[in-house]
C-alpha cells in the first residue's frame, strides 16, 4: 500500500506539472477494499476539467507499476480548499511564476480579499492588480505586476 500510495503521490496537476496532486491536497487516500486499491480524489473546484485527466493518470501510473485492480473514487465533501495545499506545493507554484494562495481559506476577512496583497512572483512587488477573474484555467485568475509590467497567473484562494 505505501508503494501504491507514492505511486499515485507522484502524478502531476495537468495544468501545473510541476505539482503533485499531493502537493495541491487532491489526493485524499489510498487504501485497500477487498483487493483493490482505491484511490480517493477531491477537485480542486467543481467541473474542473484537470480532474478526469487526474484520474486517467492516477490509473495509468498505478497499472504501469503493475498495480492490477484500481478504481479512482471522487469525493466533493468535504470541499477542496487551497489550504490543503502543502508550503512545498506553494513553493514550486511560485517557481513556476503562479502567485500562490496569498492565505488560508479560513482567515478571509473582508469581501474582496482576492485581491489583497498578490505579490508579483518574478520581482516580489505587492503592487499587482486582477486583469481578469479568469487566468490560463478557471482554478486561476490572472494579474499584472505594476512595477514591472509581467502579466502573471494567481492561484485563487478558494
Ligand atoms: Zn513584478
Amino acid at each position: 500500500m505505501e508503494e501504491a500510495r507514492r505511486v499515485a503521490a507522484a502524478v502531476v496537476d495537468p495544468e501545473v506539472p510541476v505539482l503533485t496532486i499531493d502537493d495541491l491536497g487532491v489526493l485524499r487516500d489510498v487504501r485497500l477494499e477487498g483487493g483493490t486499491i482505491v484511490v480517493t480524489l477531491t477537485p480542486t473546484y467543481s467541473g474542473c476539467p484537470a480532474i478526469d485527466q487526474m484520474r486517467d493518470d492516477v490509473l495509468l501510473s498505478l497499472t504501469a507499476e503493475g498495480f492490477g485492480d484500481v478504481r479512482v473514487d471522487f469525493t466533493l465533501s468535504p470541499a477542496w480548499t487551497t489550504d490543503w495545499m502543502s508550503e512545498a506545493g506553494k513553493a514550486k507554484l511560485e517557481e513556476y511564476g503562479i502567485a500562490p494562495p496569498t492565505h488560508r481559506a479560513g482567515e478571509r476577512s473582508g469581501p474582496i480579499p482576492l485581491s489583497l496583497g498578490v505579490q508579483c512572483p518574478r520581482c516580489r512587488s505587492l503592487r499587482t492588480r486582477e486583469v481578469s477573474r479568469f487566468g490560463s484555467t478557471a482554478c486561476k485568475s490572472h494579474f499584472e505586476c505594476l512595477a514591472c509590467l509581467e502579466p502573471f497567473d494567481h492561484f485563487k484562494v478558494h
